[in-house]
């Protein structure tokens, strides 16, 4: 068996040892004689798995009752239309960092075109930089302020949870539980899983119970939060499966010492890799260093007439995935939490080389 360092952006490397877990589950699951994927979602056995799953984000994350906690489907893009429909309908702030910030506000003026609510964006980044809090325009009664702490693409990382009057609602599909955060500075925190959780198809969202119940009738019931809150997210069936593994995911994590923990893991990943593109003439990162993100880190070569080989060499070495977004170009490591500090160590190693002998 072959299991390669993978820095792929999503979806992303899961922790072997999950995997190892899932694989002897997969056809029996504790003497039921099925799998978990063969179950109902009403059974009381699936019930269980679901609910420790909950139980375990909450500890993780410190999540108190005035939260729900929702595992739904449709991704972190379905959020984007889900969020002015349930918490909307006045005006509504956005930051716009990156393509993800900038794919939640087309959303959001889809319903401002319908006259449902009204979309100001109070300020715009330049993917490489985030644009200070003093020159940001931001309503005087907003019904939420949106914004992405971590812009996948770009590696563009908010460390800071901005200090704005409104609800924040804030799109965590590739940071969520890479750091300690005080879920009571938010309204509203989402993540689709397959970057630092487990596998696509699941998406968790973490609202404030008080900001519910206001959705806009147009809403489909499927994303209405306060239904789905009614239901324990079984208001039609769950991606069980995906949410079976993401629950082996929250074990692993509180295994391994929990948020701070692997915070700090992720803390030298991050700092060897930019320490590596910093120290040399041959890779560059151009993010302003107080916001580069400790998830993913995009990089170019000086000359990228070499890209090509880099990735067919970094292949060949065992890196897999490290082919920067389309939108950016260049190259990206993304170094979620199941990537280890060894995988990281070896491509800094692997560059050396690659400089080296090209350089
Ligand atoms: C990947 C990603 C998304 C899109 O997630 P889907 O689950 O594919 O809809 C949205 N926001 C961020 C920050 C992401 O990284």
């Amino acid at each position: 068996m072959n299991r390669f360092a993978n820095f792929c952006a999503g979806p992303a490397s899961m922790p072997t040892a999950v995997l190892e877990r899932a694989q002897a589950e997969l056809l029996d699951w504790q003497g039921l004689g099925a799998s978990v994927m063969e179950i109902s979602h009403r059974s009381a056995d699936y019930i269980e798995i679901a609910q420790k799953a909950e139980a375990n984000l909450r500890k993780l994350m410190g999540i108190s009752d005035d939260y729900a906690v929702l595992f739904l489907q449709g991704g972190a893009s379905l959020q984007f239309s889900a969020i002015p429909l349930n918490l909307g309908g006045g005006v509504v702030d956005y930051l716009d960092t990156g393509t993800w910030s900038n794919k939640a506000i087309k959303e959001a003026l889809r319903y401002e075109a319908l006259g449902l609510g009204q979309v100001n964006v109070v300020a715009k980044g330049d993917g490489k930089d985030v644009p200070s809090i003093d020159t940001w325009q931001l309503s005087d009664k907003a019904d939420y302020f949106h914004y992405c702490p971590n812009e996948t693409i770009h590696g563009v990382q908010i460390f800071d949870t901005p200090k704005v009057d409104a609800p924040i609602v804030a799109d965590f599909s590739s940071c969520i539980l890479s750091e300690p955060i005080n879920v009571n500075d938010f309204g509203m925190i989402y993540a689709g899983a397959q970057k630092n959780i487990g596998p696509a198809g699941i998406t968790i969202v973490i609202v404030r119970k008080d900001l519910l119940g206001k959705a806009s009738p147009w809403c489909p019931a499927v994303m209405n939060y306060q239904n789905q809150l009614d239901s324990d997210s079984m208001l039609n069936t769950p991606a069980t499966y995906a949410w079976y593994l993401s629950g082996l995911v929250f074990e692993w994590l509180l295994e391994q010492g929990g948020v701070e923990a692997i915070n700090k893991l992720n803390r030298q990943k991050a700092q060897a890799l930019y320490q590596a593109i910093d120290d040399s003439d041959f890779y560059r990162n151009d993010v302003n260093p107080q916001h580069r993100s400790i998830m993913n880190v995009p990089f170019f070569l000086a000359d990228s007439k070499l890209d090509k080989l880099f990735l067919e060499e970094s292949k060949k070495a065992g890196l897999l995935s490290l082919k920067g977004h389309r939108a950016v170009g260049g190259m990206r490591a993304s170094i979620y939490n199941a990537v280890t500090l060894d995988q990281v160590l070896a491509l800094v190693d692997f560059m050396n080389d690659f400089e080296k002998q090209h350089g």
